[in-house]
């Protein structure tokens, strides 16, 4: 099969690799339908994370090929959406919805889904049947379900977004826009979104975005503060990873206000000091996706959300290459991936 290959930062090539097989029974092997490019993916593309001949890809989407003997929840032939990490579903860390803290979990990038075909440990923990096989227009949103929806959902519940609130977006990637949409969903009263780009503007308005500003770090803070009567948000997202992104969010938030930070955090360090006087509750990391893969696989196949959108960019599986620069150029928010050779 075809598979995306980092051999080192700045170079994507597609390898021909051996077809996946079943190695443990509760493995389930999918030939992938659809799969994208993260903002995570960039750190290492971008060298600020080391790399070598590392396969690609975490976010999938695909029709059940084959199954271990000790699958249950999905057969063959099932439409199927998946976390980025596959997770048992059924430990206690699970169970208490922090499957991306699974004791048995496995990262899907170490299996590299920019591929034509995956193996997806522990199936009946980590993936979800879709109702039948979706049309072709839906196929962005589920995909979207894998990781950005999901992340940007468990940014919003963390951050406790919900009526009467003002919600505070730092990050205008494809997370934080549908952390936006998760906010708007779950009735928050004003989503204040920290962006500068246009296009990326209009489609956080259109997720439900009231108030745009183009002020970022301390000035962005310093405005959310402005606009909320001197306290700052009840909710903030953070979906950067960066220092200044996290002092950002710490900063636009009220006292006992919540942060829900979902970027993957690269050299950040919070003083003590801070916590302890803002009284700000910081929750987040790695999202439990699989915590909320029903039901917003159930809203999606209603069409009641499109996260879809968030795809500006789709190309085949062998052009990998110029998804990755579009990414890393900020000229695409999120690049969508086909392997299938005939579409
Ligand atoms: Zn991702
Ligand atoms: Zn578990």
């Amino acid at each position: 099969m075809r598979q995306v290959v980092m051999t080192k930062p700045g170079d994507v090539v597609v390898e021909d690799r051996d077809d996946p097989t079943i190695l443990e029974p509760t493995d389930a092997i999918i030939r992938v339908t659809a799969t994208c490019i993260c903002g995570s993916d960039l750190w290492p593309y971008r060298g600020v994370q080391d790399v070598d001949h590392q396969v690609m890809g975490h976010e999938y989407v695909g029709v059940v090929q084959d199954v271990g003997p000790d699958v249950r929840t999905v057969k063959v032939g099932d439409f199927v959406v998946g976390s980025f990490w596959a997770t048992d579903n059924t430990c206690e860390i699970c169970r208490a919805g922090y499957q991306s803290h699974c004791v048995h979990r496995t990262i899907m990038g170490s299996i590299g889904t920019q591929a034509e075909f995956a193996r997806v440990p522990l199936a009946d923990g980590t993936l979800v049947a879709t109702p039948g096989q979706p049309d072709a227009n839906l196929v962005p949103s589920l995909l979207a379900a894998s990781d950005v929806l999901g992340t940007g959902w468990f940014a919003a519940v963390a951050a406790e977004a919900g009526p009467g609130k003002t919600v505070a977006v730092v990050g205008d990637g494809a997370v934080g826009l549908l952390g936006v949409l998760a906010a708007s969903r779950l009735g928050a009263d004003r989503i204040i979104v920290s962006s500068r780009h246009a296009d990326r503007q209009a489609l956080a308005r259109e997720f439900g975005a009231t108030d745009i500003i183009e002020e970022r770090g301390d000035a962005g803070a310093q405005r959310v503060r402005e606009m909320t009567g001197g306290l700052g948000a009840h909710s903030v997202i953070e979906a950067v990873g960066t220092q200044e992104a996290m002092m950002q969010a710490i900063h636009s938030a009220r006292s006992g206000g919540h942060v829900g930070f979902v970027g993957v955090s690269h050299d950040v360090s919070i003083p003590g000091s801070l916590l302890f006087s803002t009284g700000v509750h910081l929750h987040g990391g790695p999202a439990p996706v699989r915590r909320f893969l029903p039901e917003l696989l159930a809203r999606i196949w209603d069409r009641t959300i499109n996260p879809g959108k968030v795809f500006d960019v789709t190309l085949p599986l062998d052009r990998a290459a110029e998804g990755y620069e579009a990414m890393d150029q900020r000229r695409a928010i999120k690049v969508l991936l086909t392997p299938e050779r005939d579409r």
